[in-house]
């Protein structure tokens, strides 16, 4: 006897890969540790006295008025959760209905989907074009189809790492009747936020986290940025301690070193931007430029090239179940010695194989 929900006894518990590995570039993560003094700062809180005995703070008040500075924008405009995927899946259950829809890119992060499906929505993936470019126009035909009720647009798109322009991204929120969500998780690698709409359209939602370009995915931080109606609506399915004291106050006195971690955001630039010259030049194999901290490779034969790595002890994404994505790898841009790391194995199990035919 099962007593799971029908609905949802297709659906595949998403189970991160966790093989054995000595180099991480499978999550896009960010190689570096927490600024020094981030960490100082952070032992003087741990010594305080009543800290963890108490319950967090529900409203992380501290931390959204840093995150508001930060982003320019009122604290009443920010909504903090247990990472963007809570966030997701939060707007998701205050905004969709069983049975009504949500649409999303494909390929794009899988929990646009799976968190529909979970609160009995439908998802209508829409495709990127050509070389994975947003094709806007198919979106505001797709929305119409549909009448959908959410839509997500994730720029820079994990994991094609491509980029729609402010303009397209304006012509669908005036086109689209329901809740446009734009996931920026990785904009601090791009720039060309569209943050300032959220006060210009009453439809639009901002997505960010902590995960990536800040470096502190242990965390688990993640906020959105939205008109107060909008704020004030989420907040009705939000649990009320879903953010523990520890991370609010990581995530406050991180913010405090941003200066710090825009050092990195550069080194991690300037990294992509040399691995995707290095792989440009190799034969068989395509590379797609990348906006984010990682690069979308198509090889041969996706699940050999990430057996051999992993047998080095690196850790790649491996998209070789997806339909489009079929024979694609994923790679984090990580510390130069593993990026270098990575390019010496990658290039040696190219070689090895030879050429296919
Ligand atoms: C990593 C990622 C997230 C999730 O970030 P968390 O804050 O760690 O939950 C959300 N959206 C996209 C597109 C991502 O790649």
């Amino acid at each position: 006897m099962r007593y799971i929900r029908e609905d949802l006894q297709e659906l595949v518990p998403y189970r991160a890969s966790n093989y054995e590995h000595k180099i991480a570039l499978n999550s896009n993560e960010s190689p570096f540790d927490l600024p020094g003094g981030t960490k100082k700062r952070l032992i003087k809180h741990i010594q305080r006295d009543n800290l963890f005995n108490r319950y967090p703070d529900p409203d992380s008040t501290l931390l959204r008025q840093a995150i508001a500075k930060h982003c320019k924008v009122d604290a009443s405009n920010i909504l903090v959760a247990s990472g963007s995927d809570e966030l997701i899946q939060m707007i998701i259950n205050t905004f969709v209905n069983k049975g009504e829809y949500v649409l999303y890119p494909t390929p794009s992060f899988s929990m646009y989907k799976i968190y529909t499906q979970i609160c009995g929505g439908i998802p209508v993936s829409v495709e990127l074009g050509e070389d994975y470019k947003y094709n806007i126009d198919t979106f505001i035909e797709m929305g119409h189809r549909y009448d959908a009720k959410v839509a997500f647009i994730c720029n820079p798109n994990n994991p094609t790492g491509t980029t729609i322009d402010r303009e397209e991204i304006k012509s669908f929120i005036e086109e689209f009747k329901g809740i446009v969500v734009i996931d920026e998780a990785y904009i601090e690698f791009h720039g060309g936020t569209v943050m300032d709409l959220i006060l210009k359209y009453d439809n639009v939602i901002i997505l960010r986290t902590f995960s990536k370009a800040f470096g502190a995915a242990g965390l688990r931080i993640g906020y959105l940025v939205a008109n107060q109606d909008i704020v004030d609506d989420v907040y009705v399915t939000k649990s009320p301690y879903n953010i523990n004291t520890f991370s609010q106050l990581t995530a406050l006195e991180l913010l405090k070193d941003w200066d710090k971690v825009k050092e990195r955001i550069d080194y991690i630039i300037a990294e992509r931007e040399r691995l995707y010259g290095i792989l440009c030049a190799i034969d068989n194999i395509d590379v797609f430029p990348s906006s984010a901290n990682f690069l979308l490779i198509k090889v041969e034969d996706s699940q050999y090239v990430y057996d051999e790595l992993l047998k080095t002890g690196i850790l790649v994404r491996n998209f070789s179940e997806d339909d489009i994505l079929a024979n694609h790898i994923r790679v984090s841009i990580g510390s130069k010695e593993e990026n270098d790391m990575f390019l010496q194995e990658f290039l040696n199990i190219l070689q090895e194989r030879g050429p296919q035919n």
